[in-house]
């Protein structure tokens, strides 16, 4: 008998409809007691003043493996994701070459099973080496458990291949998840476009490159009983656009992603690459516009789209250097920082935002404390101040501009599967 037992926290599960003080009793990697616990069996933690929650979920981060090891690793990225409190995490497509086969699922939840460290859950490309043209082989990669499909880091651009996807995935019960953007609208640009990209003489990307196509796909949706799941919206516009679907019925959900609830497009004025991502930083009113949307519900799940990149590619000139910035150690604080300290949302809504939500997108079982499900628990000091140090990341990046910052929360425990897979040692 392997038994784990967390005593005395603030047991939040929204999945459950649960917010109060008690105790988890684990047993053989299951919850086995949800409540006041008398057995004193095994492994005791005492969670006194820390919040005890579903094991977060962060369903968009870029492991680079297979291709660019360099860069990250599934072993690197799944200690990331504990250390941040993530036990579950889904690895974007866009590696080399590109998982878009049931070959490279299979590789992917090989690697991440003898890591035994976070669940990785890979989502398949849709079309054939992410090329937009052809649709990859759907099917193999349902059989090969693939979770969703996407081509991130670029959006589909052909509706009829968009439309065909949409039918297949509905066939599969797979949602499709887009990266929406414009590639004609959005060519050349490598920040927003408007005031702060004329006076740093940068080309920008118009807003509309993602509205356009986010307004086109809930078309093609409409056309279809498929889910579309929109990846890290960043406009004013585009809030409003997916508020207005919902109500019309479309099947439609969305995330955000730290980055544009807390940084606006004026951090770019140094040329700092680390504010180098796409879709990029906008401006003060669109993050507004996105944290109501967090707060109104039009927005379904955080996701950090952590996307590690070497340095010696991110010290390129602002043109030339990758997009994307690393966050999955730091997320939760992120979170906490934008949406928990300004009154914005609170505690249950928001784990709710990175457990049941992100699962219920993707039909994962996971999300939940019930008695019976996997004991993937994370324990959250809510009252934890740290500074952001990027030297101490498990990540094999440094690209993120978060170093230095300090936030006041922080998950102390990691347990997947019963095991701990993590807790902070200071
Ligand atoms: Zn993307």
């Amino acid at each position: 008998m392997n038994e784990l037992l967390i005593k005395n926290g603030r047991i939040i599960d929204p999945a459950n409809n649960v917010d109060a003080i008690g105790d988890i009793l684990v047993c053989n990697g299951r919850i086995v007691q949800v409540g006041i616990v008398k057995d004193e069996a095994g492994t005791i933690i005492d969670a006194k003043d820390k919040l005890v929650v579903p094991g977060l979920i962060d369903m968009h981060v870029h492991l680079r493996e297979p291709g660019d090891e360099e860069e990250e690793t599934i072993a690197s990225g799944s200690a990331a994701a504990v250390a941040g409190g993530f036990t579950s995490v889904v690895c974007m497509p866009n590696t080399e070459p590109a998982i878009d086969n049931e070959a490279t699922v299979d590789f992917v939840y090989r690697q991440a099973a003898a890591v035994d460290l976070a669940n990785v859950f890979p989502a398949g490309a849709i079309t054939k080496n992410r090329a937009g043209k052809e649709l990859a082989e759907m099917g193999q990669m349902v059989r090969g458990k693939v979770v969703a499909f996407t081509d991130d880091g670029n959006g589909v651009q052909n509706p009829v291949v968009m439309l065909k996807a949409l039918q297949y995935a509905e066939m599969f019960g797979k949602p499709i998840m887009q990266h929406c953007q414009d590639d004609a609208l959005a060519a050349g640009g490598c920040m927003n476009s408007g005031y702060q990209a004329t006076v740093l003489g940068l080309p920008g990307m118009t807003r509309l490159a993602e509205e356009l196509m986010l307004y086109r796909d809930l078309q093609l949706t409409r056309q279809t009983s498929t889910r579309l799941h929109v990846q890290h919206i960043t406009t004013a516009g585009s809030t409003q656009i997916i508020r207005q679907a919902k109500q019309q019925g479309i099947r439609v959900t969305a995330e955000v992603a730290p980055h544009h609830l807390l940084l606006t497009d004026e951090a770019c004025q140094d040329y700092d690459t680390n504010y180098k991502i796409n879709p990029p930083l906008r401006s003060r009113s669109d993050v507004k516009a996105l944290l109501e949307a967090v707060a109104d519900g039009t927005i379904d799940c955080l996701a950090s789209d952590h996307a590690p990149h070497l340095s010696s590619e991110k010290e390129l000139e602002f043109l030339l250097a990758p997009c994307g910035i690393i966050s999955l150690e730091c997320a939760l604080g992120l979170y906490v920082k934008a949406l928990i300290e300004p009154s914005i949302i609170d505690w249950p809504r928001l784990i709710q935002l990175m457990t049941i939500g992100p699962a219920g997108i993707l039909g994962l079982d996971k999300g939940t404390l019930a008695v019976g499900s996997a004991a993937d628990i994370t324990v959250i000091d809510p009252h934890h101040s740290w500074r952001v140090c990027v030297e101490k990341f498990r990540s094999k990046s440094r690209n993120c501009p978060y170093d230095g910052w300090q936030l006041s929360a922080r998950a102390v425990l990691t347990v997947v599967g019963g095991k701990i897979k993590y807790q902070l040692s200071d």
